[in-house]
């Protein structure tokens, strides 16, 4: 990997940091007591081309590379992780599927919406009985008439849904197809038969709101497919590959959040005549929550770098986020031992951070299946001694 950040990624890097320490990061304590996105700021993202990451440029986005992505990732994950979390799922779960298998008609009619500042994209994938086994566990289901479509079923834990102009609905089209019996199709609120129910009340992350979904017979027009008929599974893989690029991000983010905080506060505190940064316990810490963050960055960077040059990155992606994700829980945990009973307030950031970065281990595959998709790869490459990148 031949790796450096251009001048352009890092003036738009500069710009983003200045824009989340002003707009964000003072609020988001706020954002976290009260549940509710500072939309003020989201309106200002659509001006900063933060909402159009992955829109082609024709449709008004800023169509970005994946570095570049990343970069923006990393800020607002370092400032507000519901803000992270939500706009995160906007470019890479909301917008980026309809970049890339939406059909002209539904992208005009669309994009200007999910651009405006005003709403946030989303994607269901998950329901009540099927997270990680999403092949053989979903059971929403889409018959067509001459109509359209009906759908049965119900959705969890969707990001966005609420704040949705459209939502994009994996399910199954074909009972007896295998993965070549799901379809992607586009649902709008307010559909007849379409419930979304109150946000789930979360350990964290509450700025961002999740909901539970339902589908009572309800009713969407034939050209709501995104892309083509059992072309579902497919496209959720290419998906969330992409997807977990964007939660290392988010993960180095509220890892770098969180150390910043810690060197801060053990500079300040005095114990035993002098800073506790003195104490090499601490300084230890420290050392390893940097090289740690540095470490996991530089992955995320060669996920981006590959995605961006055309490379298979599934294996690379899963080991970004699984190690990115792993990190900033160890340095979110030292940062509140840092802390002393300080960590456990909510009066320091860091309380929040802790509670934050616990869904990164979770969402877009866990722990458990990032482990799997790798060893998955690794046997292969063995099996056929394709060359380590
Ligand atoms: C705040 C939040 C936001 C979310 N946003 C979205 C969203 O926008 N869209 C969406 O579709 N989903 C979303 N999700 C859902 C999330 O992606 C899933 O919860 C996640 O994929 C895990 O699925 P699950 O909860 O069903 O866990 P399960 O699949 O039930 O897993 C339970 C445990 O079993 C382990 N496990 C499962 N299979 C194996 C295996 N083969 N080997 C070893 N261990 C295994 C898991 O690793 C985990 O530890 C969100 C969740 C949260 C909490």
């Amino acid at each position: 990997m031949d790796f450096e950040l251009t001048q352009e990624q890092r003036m738009f890097q500069r710009m983003v940091r200045e824009f989340c320490d002003a707009e964000l990061k003072p609020y988001a304590t706020e954002v976290d007591e009260t549940g509710t996105m500072r939309w003020e700021a989201v309106r200002k993202m659509a001006g900063i081309g933060l909402l159009g990451l992955a829109v082609p440029e024709a449709y008004g986005g800023s169509e970005a590379d994946t570095i570049t992505t990343v970069l923006a990732m990393e800020e607002l994950g370092r400032t507000c992780g519901s803000t992270a979390l939500s706009v995160a799922a906007h470019n890479g779960l909301g917008c980026a599927p309809l970049a890339h298998w939406g059909s002209q008609q539904q992208k005009e009619k669309y994009f200007p919406r999910l651009l405006s500042g005003e709403h946030l994209g989303a994607l269901a994938l998950t329901e009540p009985n099927a997270g990680s086994d999403l092949s053989g566990g979903v059971q929403t289901f889409a018959t067509k008439d001459d109509n359209g479509w009906v759908i049965e079923g119900r959705k969890a834990w969707i990001t966005n849904a609420s704040l949705a102009p459209v939502i994009t609905v994996l399910l199954r089209t074909d009972r007896y197809a295998g993965t070549s019996g799901f379809s992607m199709i586009l649902v709008e609120p307010g559909t007849p038969g379409f419930t979304i129910h109150p946000p789930e009340k979360k350990m964290g992350l509450k700025g961002s709101p999740t909901h539970m979904l339902s589908f009572d017979s309800a009713r969407v027009a034939p050209n709501q497919l995104l892309g083509a008929e059992g072309a579902g599974f497919r496209q959720t893989m290419q998906t969330l590959d992409s997807g977990r690029i964007g939660i290392g991000a988010i993960s180095i983010g509220l890892a770098q959040g969180a150390y910043d905080e810690a060197i801060k506060y053990a500079q300040q505190r005095q114990a035993f005549g002098k800073p506790i940064a003195q104490h090499q316990a601490i300084q230890w810490m420290l050392a390893d929550a940097a090289l740690e963050i540095e470490a996991a960055r530089l992955m995320v960077f060669k996920a981006a770098w590959m995605k961006d040059h055309g490379k298979d990155y599934t294996k690379i992606a899963a080991m970004a986020k699984l190690m990115a994700s792993e990190v900033a829980e160890r340095v979110a945990r030292n940062a509140i031992q840092i802390h002393g009973s300080y960590g456990y307030s909510r009066e320091f950031p860091v309380e929040r951070i802790y509670r934050d970065q616990r869904l990164m281990t979770i969402g877009e595959g866990t722990s458990e299946i990032q482990r799997m998709v790798i060893a998955r790869r690794l046997l292969k490459e063995a099996e056929f001694h394709v060359p380590a990148d």
